[in-house]
């Protein structure tokens, strides 16, 4: 067994508290800032995630995942040999697959580390997500390797853009301030369907439809001189109000602004 130490745990729901063994070397990763634990069901039934400061060696915060599934290995074991939804869960728990969506969609690199994450599922979870799913950019996903650990400040630095997860359910990094509320309904309305080929056309024809939206929005932003920052969210009620970005806050938009070199469209 790894080292571990423990934390009271306090749910952000029921607030029911348990003291909870966490891995000490997740907490030792000093190069993060704030690593995000998930803690799901060891606690009570509700789904959540934890905030741990690495520096202060504490919890900052929790947030509830309005989301639960749990993947057994048994069940893993009889998964189809193609990834699938319930795998990246299996692999990365409901937070990091919603982080993994997150990251493809607004086109950050993802860094997987991990030892003994087998290098064939890194191109397994990449043609989950171009081929079936069919979100087409410049998105890598590769594993990070123990070298960077050496020199810290190189860590942080070439990866301050990129999502890094472990295969523990662990998510070291995260270059976004935003909830993950458009992910989260996301996987949810897919995990209701148990048809395979049903679930994923759902889920492209969702992204398939946020993308068509911001283009949408871009273009009219195009045309539109004078709006600006202040005025973006009133700009969107009143021409967009029936949008995903309207239903999920202008945040989408912003970020997918400022990921695309987009920002200069506002004045
Ligand atoms: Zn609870």
């Amino acid at each position: 067994m790894a080292p571990t130490e423990e934390f009271e745990i306090v749910c952000p729901v029921c607030k029911a508290r348990k003291r909870i063994a966490l891995p000490e070397n997740i907490l030792n990763h000093k190069n993060f800032k704030f690593v995000k634990i998930q803690v799901s069901q060891r606690i009570c039934n509700h789904t959540f995630i934890v905030i741990f400061d690495t520096a202060k060696r504490k919890i900052v915060g929790s947030q509830q995942i309005d989301i639960t599934l749990k993947v057994s290995s048994e069940e893993f074991k009889s998964l189809k040999k193609s990834f699938s939804l319930r795998r990246l869960i299996y692999f990365f728990g409901i937070y990091g697959a919603m982080c993994l969506f997150h990251a493809k969609i607004f086109n950050y690199n993802v860094k997987i580390f991990s030892n003994r994450f087998p290098d064939e599922y890194i191109d397994l979870i990449s043609d989950y997500f171009n081929e079936k799913i069919k979100i087409n950019n410049e998105t890598v996903i590769s594993k990070l390797d123990d070298f960077y650990f050496i020199k810290p400040y190189i860590l942080t630095n070439l990866f301050k853009d990129t999502l890094i997860l472990d295969a523990d359910k662990n998510i070291l990094n995260t270059p976004w301030e935003n909830a993950l509320d458009f992910e989260s309904e996301l996987i949810k309305n897919a995990l209701s369907i148990e048809d395979q080929e049903k679930r994923i056309n759902i889920i492209s024809d969702e992204i398939e439809l946020l993308f068509a939206e911001l283009n949408l929005i871009i273009n009219s932003l195009k045309k539109n001189s004078g709006i600006t920052k202040e005025n973006l969210y009133e700009y969107i009620q009143e021409n967009f109000s029936r949008s995903i970005i309207n239903q999920y806050g202008i945040s989408l938009l912003e970020e997918y602004l400022r990921r695309n070199n987009l920002k200069n469209l506002l004045s």
